[in-house]
C-alpha cells in the first residue's frame, strides 16, 4: 500500500529537486543528439515535446483519478506531479476513513433505533416516510420499503390526519390502531434538522385501560351516591321547610345537614362533569361556540353571584367564537369567573378580557383578591387540592373547579397560565390555538 505524507509535502523542496534533475537530463539529452547529429533546433523540440507529453499524460491520468476517485495508485510519479499524486491520495484517503467512521456510527444509531420499544418514523417535509425502525414494523405493520410513502396513506386514522393538517406539535395524541383493535396509541411529532419529523408512537393500551377503570369506578359511584342523596336532601328540605313544628334543638343540625348534603351534590356533580369531559372527544364533535354572547350572559350571572359586591369590567374585544364543546367551555368562563368573586373580598375589582393575538383567542380574567402563594400555584388544577380549604367550602367550593378547567382545557389543545400575588390578586389566562377561532356560522 502507498506510504501516505502529509499534504504539506507539495511544498517539499525535495520534489523540486527531482523535477530539476528530470528536466537537465532531458536538456542533456537534447544536447547529445544535436551535437551528433546537428539538428540542434529539432532535438530541443523533440525534448520539449517529450516534456510536454509528460505532463499532458499525467495531467489527464491524474483527471482520470479525480474522477474515479482511486485510493492506491501501482507508483507516484517523480517531480511535482508526485507530490500532487500524494496531496490528493491522502484526501481521498482522509474522506475515506471518515465516510467508514461516520458509516459505522449511524449504523450504532440504527441499530440503537430498532431497540427502542417505541416505534419511531422518520418523515421528510411532505410527511413521508424515510425510515422506520423495528417496533414501527412489529407495532404498526409499515415495511422499510413503505419508504417515500406519505405516512397517512398508511395511519388512516382521523386523529392522526387532523394532527398533521393542524401541525400543532406541541402536544401527543391518542388513537386506537384500527375501528376493531383494542390497542390504544399515542403519537407525537418531533422534529428535527430542517423541516424532517420524528413520529414517536407508543402502545398506552395498558395504562389507558386502567386509567378507564379509574374513571368508570368514579363515573358509577357518583352515579350510584346521586340518587340516595337527592332523596336526603329532599327529606331535609321538607323537614326544614316545617322546622318550626321541630323541637328548637334540630333547627341547626338540619341546615348544617342540609348545608353539607348539597355540597355533597355538587361535588358528585362535578365529579361527574369531569368523567363526562374525559370521555368526550372534542376533536371529532366540535361545534361553534358563540363566546362572546356566551360572556354577555356571564356578565349577567356574575352581577347576580356578587350580589353587588364588586365592580366588573368585562372588555369582550373581539366577537369571535371557537370550535369546540359549547357546555365545556361555557363551564371553564363560568369556574373562572365564580372563583374571581369568591376569592375577592367585597368591594374588589374583576376584569374579564377576550381577545385575539397572532397565535390565539384569549380568555382572561383578572380580580384584586386575596391571591395565591407562588408554591401552591403548580398544584391548583389537581383534584380536590385546595390552598385554604375551610374558605373553599365555606365559599361553596368542590376543589374541583380548577381540574374541570384543566382538562377541558386540554381537550381543546389550550394553555392555562396563572399569575398570582399574595394580597395583590390574581389573573387566570386561557389562550386557544388560534386554529379554533372560528366566526359565526351564516344561517
Ligand atoms: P374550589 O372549589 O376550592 O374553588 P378550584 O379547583 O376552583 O376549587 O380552585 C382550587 C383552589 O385555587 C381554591 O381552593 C383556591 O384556594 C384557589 N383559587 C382559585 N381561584 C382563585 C382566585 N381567583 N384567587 C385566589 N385563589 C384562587
Amino acid at each position: 500500500m502507498l506510504s501516505i505524507k502529509p499534504v504539506s509535502s507539495l511544498e517539499d523542496s525535495s520534489r523540486i529537486v527531482e523535477e530539476l534533475i528530470g528536466v537537465g537530463a532531458l536538456l542533456s539529452a537534447a544536447m547529445l543528439l544535436g551535437g551528433l547529429t546537428g539538428f540542434w533546433g529539432l532535438a530541443f523540440l523533440m525534448a520539449f515535446g517529450i516534456y510536454l507529453a509528460r505532463n499532458l499524460f499525467y495531467f489527464l491520468h491524474f483527471l482520470n483519478l479525480v474522477r474515479s476517485r482511486a485510493l492506491e495508485p501501482s507508483k507516484a510519479p517523480f517531480g511535482v506531479w508526485g507530490d500532487i499524486y500524494e496531496a490528493y491520495f491522502e484526501k481521498v484517503f482522509q474522506d475515506k476513513r471518515r465516510i467508514k467512521r461516520l458509516r459505522s456510527e449511524t449504523d450504532q444509531v440504527y441499530d440503537a433505533m430498532n431497540l427502542l420499544p417505541d416505534a419511531h418514523i422518520s418523515l421528510n417535509e411532505k410527511f413521508q416516510i424515510e425510515w422506520v425502525n423495528h417496533s414501527a414494523e412489529n407495532m404498526l405493520g409499515l415495511r422499510r420499503n413503505d419508504a417515500g410513502h406519505k405516512i397517512t396513506n398508511l395511519l388512516r386514522q382521523n386523529e392522526m390526519v387532523q394532527y398533521l393538517e393542524r401541525q400543532d406539535f406541541g402536544h401527543a395524541i391518542e388513537f386506537y390502531l384500527s375501528a376493531e383493535s383494542t390497542r390504544r396509541l399515542s403519537a407525537k411529532i418531533v422534529p428535527y434538522f430542517d423541516k424532517h419529523y420524528l413520529l414517536i408512537i407508543r402502545d398506552i393500551t395498558d395504562a389507558h385501560n386502567l386509567a378507564q377503570v379509574r374513571r368508570d369506578f368514579v363515573a358509577n359511584a357518583s352515579h350510584e351516591l346521586r340518587t340516595p342523596l337527592t332523596v336526603l336532601n329532599g327529606y331535609l328540605e321538607l323537614m326544614l321547610d316545617s322546622a318550626d313544628s321541630l323541637p328548637v334543638i334540630w333547627a341547626n343540625p338540619l341546615t348544617q345537614m342540609h348545608q353539607q348534603s348539597l355540597r355533597m351534590q355538587n361535588i358528585i356533580n362535578d365529579l361527574l362533569t369531569l368523567s363526562n369531559i374525559e370521555a368526550e372527544d372534542v376533536e371529532l364533535e366540535a361545534d361553534y361556540v358563540p363566546v362572546h354572547s356566551m360572556l354577555q350572559k356571564l356578565e349577567a350571572e356574575a352581577q347576580q353571584l356578587s350580589g353587588g359586591k364588586h365592580q366588573f369590567h368585562f372588555n369582550l374585544e373581539s366577537k369571535e367564537g371557537l370550535l369546540g364543546k359549547t357546555e365545556a367551555l361555557r363551564s371553564v368562563f363560568t369556574n373562572l369567573v365564580s372563583n374571581a368573586i369568591r376569592y375577592t373580598p367585597d368591594g374588589g375589582e374583576i376584569w374579564v378580557r377576550w381577545y385575539q393575538t397572532p397565535q390565539s383567542m384569549v380568555f382572561e380574567v383578572k380580580d384584586t383578591g386575596i391571591g395565591i402563594a407562588r408554591e401552591h400555584i403548580p398544584r391548583l388544577t389537581e383534584r380536590f387540592y385546595r390552598v385554604d380549604t375551610a374558605r373553599s367550602r365555606s365559599s361553596g367550593g368542590t376543589g374541583l373547579g380548577l381540574a374541570i378547567v384543566k382538562h377541558i382545557i386540554e381537550r381543546h389543545h389550550a394553555k392555562l397560565a396563572v399569575y398570582s400575588r399574595l394580597q395583590v390578586g390574581s389573573t387566570f389566562r386561557v389562550e386557544f390555538p388560534i386554529s379554533l377561532k372560528h366566526s359565526e356560522p351564516d344561517v
